[in-house]
């Protein structure tokens, strides 16, 4: 059902003035309470759990807080969306913690060169790196970069090294789930699809292209148009997600790749088989070949990243 948008009535408030509403010991109590709450709170409950040394300014703390934050039912306070992301935030470790782990080998391999890959943590980002070679990119990038983006604190507890390199890559995959449909997964805004390309294009085995610094001739910039939250990746990353090709991979024992994870042993020479061909520039249109034992599965994707033919051939043509 489609609610028109204009029924849902509500003042918007200033970014300052959320922060401000925000600043305070006690409302971000109110917010922790009643995020843990199985269901609304009278104002007596808020009063004897939320604000046990500031019981005066209770009424003044949540008339703050609502209607933003917090929205008064008749049965009592409950938390409104906006009210659970800010307790999310604070959970997820991001705003309250800054760990660090230094680069450390592990068991995962390098995609290019198949070197045991470096991780690092710093500044609430996970980065691979490769000792041995140039990794997928370059220019500004520490050495050997082979992946690097943006995980929350709170996926480092109780994980070893692996495991946290294992939960990015399918953080990651759930993320640009939805914008391969056009959601941006941190605030539901419309996603826009471009492509960077190198003109003179030129990589092997261990370096980068000296011209773009980069494993890929071509770069599919996935961008939210309202928040600006965006995610880059090579167009054949978008291709493993597509059902012919998870379809293909169960087949031949490899599903669980999909997700990308466990780049190790059979997987990691699985991922470096695949290879992919730009066959046209204008509009694009990409090819992606996808190379198990015995058989092979060539998917083709336009400059929309919709899969226009799937086929699979078996190693004698057929
Ligand atoms: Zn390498
Ligand atoms: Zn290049
Ligand atoms: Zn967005």
């Amino acid at each position: 059902m489609d609610i028109p948008v204009n029924s849902v009535e509500m003042e918007e408030i200033a970014p300052e003035e959320a922060f401000s509403i925000l600043g305070n010991e006690t409302r971000m109590e109110i917010l922790r309470v009643l995020w843990q709450a199985k269901g609304p709170y009278s104002f007596s409950e808020l009063r004897t759990e939320a604000a046990p040394d500031d019981e005066g300014n209770l009424n003044y703390h949540l008339g703050k807080l609502t209607p933003h934050f917090v929205r008064r039912t008749d049965d009592g306070y409950v938390l409104r969306f906006a009210g659970e992301q800010v307790v999310r935030a604070v959970l997820t470790g991001t705003i309250t913690s800054d760990p660090t782990i230094p680069p450390e080998p592990t068991a995962e391999e390098c995609l290019y060169c198949g070197t045991a890959v470096e991780m690092t943590y710093r500044e609430e980002v996970i980065s691979v790196q490769c000792p041995e070679c140039d990794g997928a990119i370059g220019g500004t990038y520490p050495d050997g970069t082979c992946m690097q983006y943006e995980f929350p604190p709170a996926g480092l507890a109780n994980r070893e090294r692996e495991e946290i390199i294992d939960a990015a890559h399918v953080l990651y995959d759930s993320k640009i789930a939805p914008m391969m449909k056009g959601v941006c997964p941190e605030c539901a805004g419309q996603v826009s699809i471009s492509h960077d390309a190198c003109s003179d294009h030129e990589s092997d085995d261990r370096e980068v292209c000296p011209s773009c610094e980069t494993r890929y001739a071509v770069w599919a910039q996935y961008q939210c148009e309202n928040c600006r939250y965006a995610r880059q990746f090579p167009p054949w990353y978008v291709a493993l997600n597509h059902p012919a090709v998870i379809a293909f991979l169960y087949r031949h024992g490899l599903a669980e790749l999909v997700p990308v994870r466990k780049i190790t042993g059979d997987n990691a020479k699985f991922m470096r088989r695949i290879t992919e061909t730009v066959v046209e520039t204008d509009p694009y249109r990409f090819e992606v070949t996808v190379p198990v034992e015995g058989e092979t599965l060539v998917v083709s994707l336009n400059d929309d990243h919709d899969v226009l033919t799937a086929t699979v051939t078996d190693d004698d043509g057929e």
